[in-house]
C-alpha cells in the first residue's frame, strides 16, 4: 500500500487530536526507524522518552514473547509470578519501600493524587475535602480531567471542564513561591525535575533540593514526576540525583516497559502509598504479569548496557555539537543526559519548518510548542551516530 493511501486512512477515520507529521512508519531498531517506502530515520523523539533502550530491544522482546506464551492477565484478583519480582527489582534500583503499578503515566499521576489526599486527611489531619496539592506553571502530568484541570496550557484546558478543585499553582523553578504558597492544608507539591512539554526547562540549581527541606519543614509530601526525565533520560537513573536528593514519591512510565507496553507506577518512600486499603484504587491491566515481565527485561537491559552512563557521556557530546552552531535566531540550546532543546527566537516564525527539513535529511525530532525543539533520542546512540546526527542539524538549523 501507498504511503498516502494510510495517511488517508488515518484522516479519514481517526479522531484529530494529533497533528503528525507525513512519516508512516513501518518497522524500528535501536535509534532508526524505516517507512512503508523504506527511508531511513534516526528517531530523535524516542516516543516522547518511552523508547530510551531503543526500538525493539531483542531481550525486552524476547521476554514479552516468553510471557504471553504463558500467561498475560489474572487481574488483581489473584497472585501471579512477575508482579512481586518486578516490585523487588524496582526498590533495589531506585531505594523504594512501596510500588503501586498502573499503565499510563497520566494514571500514576492520579493514582498519586488519591493517595497524597488520603495521606492528608489520615496522617497530616487536614480536614476532609480541604486538601490542597501545589503544582508549577507550565507543567505537563497527562491529560485527564483532574490533570488538565490544573494545567495552564489553554489549548490542553479549553472547553473541557468543569475541573477538579484543590490545586494551587506556582511558577516552576522559584523556592520562594512553593514555600509561600503552603498552607496547613498543603499535603503535595507536584512537580517535574525538568519540564519536558514545556520545552525541556530546567530549573535553577538547587531548586529541587530547596523543595525537598520545605516539604521536610512543612510536613507536605514531595511528588516527582519523571515518567519523562527518568529512567536514564538525564544522564542519571532519576533526574532527582542531579540535586542528591530522594523524594517522597517518584512517578516512572514511558521507557518503564521500553516502549513495547503502557506501564507506569508510583513508587513511594514514605508512608503515603500505605493508607491506601483494600477497595480503594485498583486497574483491571495494572501490575499484570505481561507488563511486569516486559518491565522487568527493559529495567535489567538500562542497567546491563550502561545506558544511563551513555546517556550522560552522549548528551554532554551532543550539547556541545550543539552549541558550535552559528545562528543569531537562535535564542538557547540546553540539555541535561540526551534531553535536549534548541529554541529560536519569535523572529524564526516557528522551528516546525525545520523539522521539516530534517526530516527530509533523515532525523525526526518535533516542536513543543511553537519555538523548541527537542532532541532526545534513545539512550543506545553512538558517538557515531551523533555526529551523523550534528552533521545534518547543523546543515538546517545554521544561519543561511
Ligand atoms: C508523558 C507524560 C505524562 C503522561 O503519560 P501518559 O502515558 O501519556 O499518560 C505525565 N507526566 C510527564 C512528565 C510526561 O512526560
Amino acid at each position: 500500500m501507498r504511503k498516502n493511501r494510510f495517511i488517508d486512512l488515518e484522516e479519514t477515520y481517526g479522531a484529530h487530536n494529533y497533528e503528525p507529521f507525513d512519516v508512516v512508519i513501518h518497522r524500528g531498531q535501536g535509534i532508526w526507524v524505516w517507512d512503508v517506502e523504506g527511508n531511513r530515520y534516526m528517531d530523535c523523539l524516542s516516543a516522547y522518552s518511552a523508547l530510551n533502550q531503543g526500538h525493539c530491544h531483542p531481550k525486552i522482546m524476547a521476554a514479552m514473547f516468553e510471557q504471553a506464551k504463558k500467561l498475560t492477565l489474572t487481574s488483581r484478583a489473584f497472585r501471579n509470578d512477575q508482579l512481586g519480582l518486578l516490585y523487588e527489582e524496582i526498590c533495589e534500583m531506585t531505594h523504594t519501600h512501596k510500588v503501586l503499578l498502573m499503565n499510563s503515566g497520566a494514571e500514576a499521576v492520579e493514582s498519586v493524587i488519591k493517595a497524597v489526599r488520603k495521606w492528608g486527611y489520615q496522617v497530616k489531619g487536614v480536614l476532609e475535602d480541604k486538601a490542597e496539592i501545589i503544582v508549577c506553571s507550565n507543567n505537563f502530568h497527562g491529560r485527564t480531567i483532574t490533570i488538565i484541570g490544573f494545567s495552564t496550557d489553554p489549548t490542553a484546558r479549553k472547553e473541557f471542564g468543569p475541573f477538579t478543585p484543590g490545586f494551587k499553582i506556582i511558577p516552576f523553578g522559584n523556592a520562594k513561591a512553593f514555600q509561600d504558597a503552603i498552607t496547613p492544608n498543603t499535603v503535595a507539591f507536584l512537580v517535574e525535575p525538568i519540564q519536558g512539554e514545556a520545552g525541556v526547562n530546567i530549573p535553577p540549581d538547587g531548586y529541587l533540593k530547596q523543595a525537598k527541606e520545605i516539604c521536610e519543614k512543612e510536613n507536605v509530601v514531595l511528588v516527582l514526576d519523571e515518567i519523562q526525565t527518568g529512567l536514564g533520560r538525564t544522564g542519571k537513573l532519576l533526574a532527582e540525583e542531579h540535586e542528591g536528593i530522594e523524594a517522597d514519591i517518584t512517578l516512572v512510565g514511558k521507557a518503564l516497559s521500553g516502549g513495547f507496553y503502557p506501564v507506569s507506577a508510583v513508587l513511594s518512600n514514605s508512608e503515603v502509598l500505605g493508607t491506601l486499603k483494600p477497595g480503594e484504587h485498583g486497574s483491571t491491566f495494572g501490575g499484570n504479569p505481561l507488563a511486569c515481565a516486559v518491565s522487568r527485561a527493559a529495567l535489567k537491559v538500562l542497567l546491563e548496557e550502561h545506558m544511563v552512563e551513555n546517556s550522560a557521556e552522549m548528551g554532554a557530546y551532543f550539547l556541545e555539537g550543539l552549541k558550535q552552531i552559528k545562528n543569531p535566531l537562535i535564542k538557547e540550546i540546553r540539555g541535561r543526559g540526551l534531553m535536549i532543546a534548541v529554541e529560536f527566537y519569535p523572529e524564526a516564525g516557528g522551528v516546525r519548518q525545520y523539522c521539516y527539513k530534517l526530516i527530509e535529511e533523515g532525523l525526526l525530532c518535533k516542536d513543543t510548542h511553537k519555538d523548541t525543539i527537542r532532541f532526545a533520542p534513545p539512550l543506545v546512540i553512538t558517538r557515531k551516530d551523533v555526529d551523523w546526527a550534528l552533521e545534518r542539524i547543523e546543515k538546517i538549523l545554521k544561519a543561511p
